[in-house]
């Protein structure tokens, strides 16, 4: 493939600096590269997916009856207890990208009032039903003329699932008040740790065994980053995010699954998880907190309050 026809990082807008692990994936008969950024280090998957691709990955009975469960090391539970300390009993709390309702239950469990929306129709019928609230697909949500407000939204492992991460992002904070909160959750595929290390050194063996090797996951995954360059993320795309609170932290995942050796380098991950050693800090997940505050003097006050640029 031609560099110059790769798009372009989605986290920093950098061109690729060429293929790197994970390398080469076919899925739906579509060949997609691993391209790394020449200026964040990020990996992106080139080209996206088509929309008919789309469809079959996030179909609910090929993803989300597979996907239902919280990722190993953390739990829906902590997740929406930790929101108590940002927000009052009852708040309207948005989980964009909901699955099949479980993060949306946990909500409700601490008093607050869950509102789902999901790519896919079927996972967002049913995740209305399992959490009994209401719940729409994304392109429902998006056609809603009478616009809804929150006092928070969540994105728990979603941004790395999206083609353009910063303009959904950007999208979605039109939908809370001014003041809200923005809690993020998800994958860090590049961030320092001896698990990802050790899948990184073993893609790279078997690379050289097999040169001509194309792995068969379906590439759900747009990009792959590490915690410097998330948090780099938000920041940029949205000055008036203001950081609360920043975790990076360790659960080992998929190693802990595994033979004596893996998980043996599970437990030394754990170990280091969360540590800040050699200006880093170790861990393959991070949690962020932000308000998103609308009043900058610059933008001027509307009578009915601010709104900010980009929203209607
Ligand atoms: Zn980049």
């Amino acid at each position: 493939m031609l560099i110059n026809s790769v798009r372009h990082c989605p986290l920093c807008d950098a061109r690729t600096s060429g293929v790197t692990f994970p390398y080469i994936t076919k899925f739906n008969a579509v060949q997609f590269e691993y391209h790394k950024c020449v200026a964040c280090s990020s990996v992106f998957v080139n080209p996206v997916p088509d929309s008919q691709t789309f469809a079959k990955m996030y179909a609910k009975a090929v993803y989300h009856d597979f996907n239902y469960e919280a990722p190993a090391g953390w739990s829906y539970a902590d997740s929406a207890n930790l929101l108590k300390n940002y927000l009052p009993t009852a708040a309207k709390v948005m989980d964009y990208g909901c699955g099949v309702g479980a993060f949306l239950k946990a909500l409700a469990q601490e008093g607050f009032k869950p509102y789902g929306v999901e790519f896919d129709e079927d996972a967002a019928r049913f995740a209305g039903q399992n959490a009994n609230c209401e719940t729409f697909s994304v392109d429902h949500f998006l056609a809603l003329t009478d616009k809804p407000e929150f006092d928070a939204i969540h994105l728990g492992d979603v941004l790395e699932h999206l083609p353009d991460p910063a303009s959904t992002l950007k999208n979605l904070l039109c939908y809370l008040k001014p003041g809200g909160v923005l809690f993020v959750e998800g994958p860090l595929e590049i961030n320092p740790s001896p698990v990802y290390w050790a899948a990184r050194t073993f893609g790279a063996f078997k690379r050289i065994l097999r040169p001509g090797l194309v792995g068969s996951d379906a590439p759900t995954h747009l990009f792959r980053t590490g915690a410097k360059q998330q948090l780099a993320f938000f920041l940029l795309t949205e000055p008036r995010l203001e950081l609360i609170s920043w975790a990076v932290y360790e659960t080992g995942w998929p190693y802990t699954e595994g033979g004596t050796v893996k998980r043996a380098i599970a437990g030394i991950a754990l170990l280091i998880g969360g540590k800040h050693l050699f200006g880093t800090t170790f861990g393959n997940r991070f949690r962020g907190v932000f308000r998103y505050q609308h009043a900058l003097p610059a933008l001027g006050v509307t009578e009915s309050g601010i709104v900010p640029e980009g929203c209607k």
